[in-house]
This record gives structure tokens, sequence and C-alpha cells, in this order.
């Protein structure tokens, strides 16, 4: 589905499991590259954070001057796809956060951290998602973080049985607290690359 007409997408690239996303955008057919400074971010039609970090990846991305020209890209309408760090990334407010831990912001959500606990750090379990058809997800959950409180433009594309949110869409902010990338599974991304085509189109 990404066909040439794409811009160049990238992958945060200064903390988190950035290969696999990398792998999974280079299946898909797309230019990808690694980012980790702000001409590298100016080069992209769109951007995956990956998991990882998030204390980290806000920490770095202070360092290395990516905060601001990220904050800017993403109140500009650049697609973003996040997952679990990454989707606390996106988030415009976080609970259980480290001291002084910041977002980038741009989805109206409330995120919780490790909202699994230490009991079930790690789990898998399929997930129905009607936006994206059958076959269902198989969700890889890491430490994950799960959505609290979403805003009203906030799409909910899938909960667990326990009705907590752990995948939403807001504009061209696409965010998931599982991990697609380790399981085959691609059509996250794909709807990630999808909004990357028409961001490109409407620019054009
Ligand atoms: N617990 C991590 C954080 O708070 C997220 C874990 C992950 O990305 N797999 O950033």
């Amino acid at each position: 589905m990404a066909g040439s007409a794409l811009p160049p997408v990238g992958v945060f690239a200064l903390q988190g499991d950035v290969r696999e996303h990398v792998a999974v955008l280079r299946e898909l057919g797309a230019d990808v590259r690694e980012v980790r400074t702000p001409d590298q971010l100016a080069d992209v039609g769109g951007l995956v954070i990956p998991g990882g970090e998030s204390s980290v990846m806000d920490k770095l991305s202070r360092l290395f001057g990516l905060r601001e020209p990220l904050r800017a890209r993403i109140a500009a309408g650049m697609p973003v796809y996040g997952t679990c760090a990454g989707m606390i990334m996106l988030s415009d407010r976080v609970l259980d956060a480290i001291d002084g831990q910041l977002t980038l912001g741009g989805l109206d959500v409330t995120v919780r951290r490790n909202a699994f606990g230490n009991q079930l750090d790690s789990f898998e379990t399929d997930l129905s998602i009607p936006a994206l058809g059958d076959p269902p997800v198989h969700a890889v959950f890491i430490r994950a973080p799960v959505v609290v409180d979403a805003g009203a433009d906030v799409v909910v594309l899938s909960a667990l049985d326990d009705g907590r949110i752990v995948a939403v869409e807001q504009g061209r902010l696409l965010a998931t607290a599982f991990h697609p990338e380790v399981a085959g599974e691609t059509r996250f991304h794909e709807r990630f690359l999808a909004h990357v085509a028409a961001a490109e189109n409407a620019a054009s």
C-alpha cells in the first residue's frame, strides 16, 4: 500500500525498539529513516515512536533538542503512531510518571504508566478491533500503559474485556498500549502510512 509517492517516514530512534518498527515499515514498502535530530525530523512526513521507556525518551528528546520541533510538527498535523512508551509520549496527561517527566502531548487522553502492575508485567491476548477487520490482533503488552480517560475527539479503537482502553486514534495520531511490531502484525503501521499519504495529499 505504501507507494513511491509517500514521503520518507521516521522512527524516533533515541531509545526503544527502533529496529522492529523500521523492519515492519520497510516490509510495507516505506522509505524509513531513523530520527535523532531536528534535521532528520524535518525530512520525514510521519513518525513512529516505539516502545521503550518514556521517561528516558523524554529526557533524551530534550537533550537532543527534539522536543520542541516534535511538538511543533505534532501541532501542525504530522501523522504519528506511538506504541506503549510512544503512546505515553503522545498523551496530554500521564499518571504515575516519574518526577519532572514531560510528554509531547497531542492526544487528549490520560494514560497510566505500568498500569498492569508487577504481577502482570507482560502478557499477550487477542483483541478484536473492528476498525482493522479480521482476524483479531495478537497484542503483546510489556509493562504497558492504559488510557484511563479520553476526550470527546478521541476514537477508541480497542479496549480489554474489563473496559480498559488500549488503542486510540485522534485525527492523524494513532496509539496502542501494546506492541504489534513484535507480533508480525502490520495493520497499525499500514494505518499510519495511510495517514501519512492523506497528510501528503492534503498538503499538495
Ligand atoms: N513502562 C514503560 C514506560 O513507562 C513503557 C513500556 C513499553 O514501552 N514497553 O515508558
